[in-house]
């Protein structure tokens, strides 16, 4: 299977898992996917490794501001 079409079915399983919800803030706006770990970084193509962010939590994360370790 391409790499691309696996980490879209990764994508939506791991968002359909979280009922496209957001995990920090609980909202349904622009949600995406969030990878746990990067794939570069060893991370598996796996929905386990895919967090339902909306896109104001998704990019504090990613600027460093909300830790998804708080859970
Ligand atoms: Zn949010
Ligand atoms: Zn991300």
């Amino acid at each position: 299977m391409k790499r691309g079409a696996e980490h879209s079915r990764v994508q939506r399983k791991g968002r359909e898992r979280d009922l496209q919800t957001c995990q920090i803030c609980g909202s349904k706006d622009h949600t995406e996917g969030h990878h746990l770990f990067d794939y570069a970084m060893g991370g598996a193509a796996d929905e386990d490794n895919i967090v339902t962010l909306c896109h104001d939590c998704h990019q504090n994360v990613h600027k460093g501001l909300t830790s998804l370790f708080r859970f």
